[in-house]
């Protein structure tokens, strides 16, 4: 079990049409990396695609859909000749507190932010396997490592990817395949626009991180982190090490 060395690898990574996972993409295939970028948002993600030249593809995902993971997989196959490393990226927040959230929220959150990582990993098992290995960065959250008050559904399905991570982790380890979740605090994207910039002025860093900074993580996470396997890797500002107030 190692890292992957970017100039020879192929990397999907999903909801990568903008925010969080745009940043990756074009990091890594600035490190060298061919990237499928796969997401719901066409227009957007061809755009990227186009931008970054011949190192990058676009392919249409929506990650709930097991038929529709059979088609990237075969898309990157197709395009690049393998697969190295998946960043489970794509994820949607509910803003809802308990007594307003809905089943069907509930579920669509759940199917999204949970499902889809279930589902990304399986999908690209067999072609890791073949390659002699990989590595899979699943998208949790400081929200999958404490509560939020109004985010009952998306807690929920971001303690899931980190627990899942875990069970994987075990599963895949004779293959050579590591997985990781990662663990971002609030980052300036379009799922955090309306989140006022008070939400972080009792943070170790008071500001919200930028998409690169995950980007940055997640190139550590594919490339340097060898003898880490079932690990959270947190990028937060120091959220989740407490607030900077004085007690007085
Ligand atoms: P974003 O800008 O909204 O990007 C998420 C992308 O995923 C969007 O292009 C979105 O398209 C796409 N997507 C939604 N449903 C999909 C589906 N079923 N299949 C494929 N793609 C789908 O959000 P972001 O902030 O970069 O978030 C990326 C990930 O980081 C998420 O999993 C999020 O939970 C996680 N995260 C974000 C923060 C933060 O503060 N921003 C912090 C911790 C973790 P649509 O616009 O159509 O939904």
């Amino acid at each position: 079990m190692s890292a992957i060395s970017l100039s020879d690898s192929v990397v999907l990574i999903t909801g990568g049409a903008r925010g969080i996972g745009a940043a990756t993409a074009k990091c890594l295939v600035n490190s060298g990396a061919k990237v499928v970028i796969a997401d719901v948002l066409d227009d957007e993600g061809k755009a990227l695609a186009a931008s970054l030249g011949e190192k990058s593809s676009y392919c249409h995902l929506d990650v709930t859909q097991v038929s529709q993971w059979q088609s990237v997989v075969a898309h990157c196959l197709a395009t690049f000749g393998k697969i190295n490393g998946l960043f489970n990226n794509a994820g949607i927040a509910s803003f809802n507190s308990i007594e307003t959230e809905t089943p069907d929220g509930f579920e669509r959150v759940m199917s999204i932010n949970l499902l889809g990582v279930f589902l990304g990993i399986q999908a690209v098992i067999e072609p890791m396997k073949q390659t002699g290995g990989g590595v899979i960065i699943n998208m949790s959250s400081t929200a999958g490592l404490q509560g939020y008050a109004g985010l009952s559904a998306y807690v929920a399905s971001k303690w899931g990817v980190r627990g899942l991570t875990k069970a994987v982790a075990l599963d895949l380890a004779p293959y050579g395949i590591r997985v990781l979740s990662i663990h971002p605090g609030p980052i300036r994207t379009p799922m955090t626009a309306q989140m006022p910039e008070a939400a972080v002025a009792a943070q170790p860093i008071a500001r919200f991180g930028e998409p690169d900074e995950v980007a940055a993580m997640v190139k550590f996470m594919m490339a340097e982190a060898s003898f880490s396997t079932g690990s959270e890797f947190v990028v937060d500002g120091g959220a989740v090490t407490g607030q900077v107030l004085a007690l007085k």
